[in-house]
């Protein structure tokens, strides 16, 4: 069967799905979502596309963003990036305070809010434009120059980042924060504004499918180790509390993100991205996972062999 004929029946299977979860209420910008929106886009490394639904429309790409700032952040420093982040699942919600004081102030590994506070603190340290590095870094990955952060949705999540404030300010009195607490975090909040498409995100992550290499121009955006490090991570900590979940049932290395999208690969394969709005108790997107489960069981294509 080839994916457009798979995304069809997921899309069939999925129509009346009735565990589709609650879209994120935390901000204005995220709780008008349309919970019925749903695309899936695929990328081959050979650069065939795939797709179904709503795949051109942008939507908040909020956590997904953290693999992007965290490569990004390797590029610049290499391993002693591992000083100050660690690399291990945490097993507890992406804005858990818990393990780290017991960890004193460096966070469990990147995905997590506290950690990726950290990437943008060491971003903001390294880069003397972060905001438009940044995002210029984003546009060349996706090919695609309109990528943008969203003011609207920084403002909002700056206004109710209480705990974001909390993480930082405790890793600033362990000594794990050397910029302006305030700046980093503002830093941090146009990061989750980011918009993107399921389009957009299958193209960015294309390089990690294909040993760090982007294959449309064939340039190198980190090493294949380096690769393997980035897939591991997002491996055992993409999905926060829920990352053992995902690799059980879906098999895949992915990243998720309370705007309700996914973006999975399949190294040296391909890379797929999926949009649904409505999350699951984790914050994770409930019908995004459950159209991966069935795509990866039904092309049989998963990083622990076929099933
Ligand atoms: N903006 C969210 C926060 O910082 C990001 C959460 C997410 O996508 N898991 O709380």
């Amino acid at each position: 069967m080839k994916y457009n004929e798979i995304f069809e029946k997921i899309a069939a299977e999925l129509k009346d799905y009735d565990q589709i979860g609650q879209v994120a209420t935390y901000i204005p910008a995220l709780a008008k979502a349309n919970p019925n929106k749903f695309g899936m886009y695929l990328v081959t490394r050979e650069g065939h596309s795939y797709f179904h639904g709503d795949t051109d429309e942008t939507f908040s790409i909020q956590s997904i963003s953290k693999v992007l700032s965290l490569v990004y952040a390797f590029k610049l420093v290499g391993t002693d990036l591992w000083k100050r982040v660690g690399v291990e699942p945490s097993g507890s919600p992406f804005n858990s305070l818990v393990q780290l004081e017991y960890e004193q102030g460096i966070p469990r590994n990147p995905l997590i809010n506290a950690g990726a506070i950290v990437i943008c603190d060491i971003l903001m340290s390294e880069l003397k434009n972060p905001y438009q590095d940044f995002i210029k870094f984003l546009r060349s990955l996706a090919g695609n120059p309109n990528i943008d952060y969203c003011k609207t949705t920084a403002e909002s999540e700056k206004e109710c980042g209480f705990k974001n404030s909390a993480h930082i300010n405790l890793m600033k009195s362990y000594g794990n924060i050397e910029n302006d607490a305030e700046e980093v975090l503002d830093f941090y909040f146009h990061l989750c504004s980011i918009e993107m498409s399921c389009k957009d995100l299958a193209q960015t992550f294309m390089f990690l499918a294909s040993g760090g290499k982007n294959p449309v121009n064939n340039k190198r955006i980190i090493t294949a180790q380096e690769t393997k490090r980035i897939n591991s991570i997002m491996l055992l900590c993409g999905f926060y509390d829920e990352a053992g979940e995902f690799a059980f049932r879906v098999g895949l290395p992915g990243k998720s993100g309370v705007g309700g999208g996914i973006v999975a690969i399949y190294p040296d394969q391909y890379s797929i991205a999926v949009w649904s709005p409505g999350l699951n108790t984790k914050g994770n997107s409930s019908k995004g996972i459950k159209a991966l489960e069935l795509f990866t069981t039904i092309t049989q294509s998963n990083v622990f062999g076929p099933s």
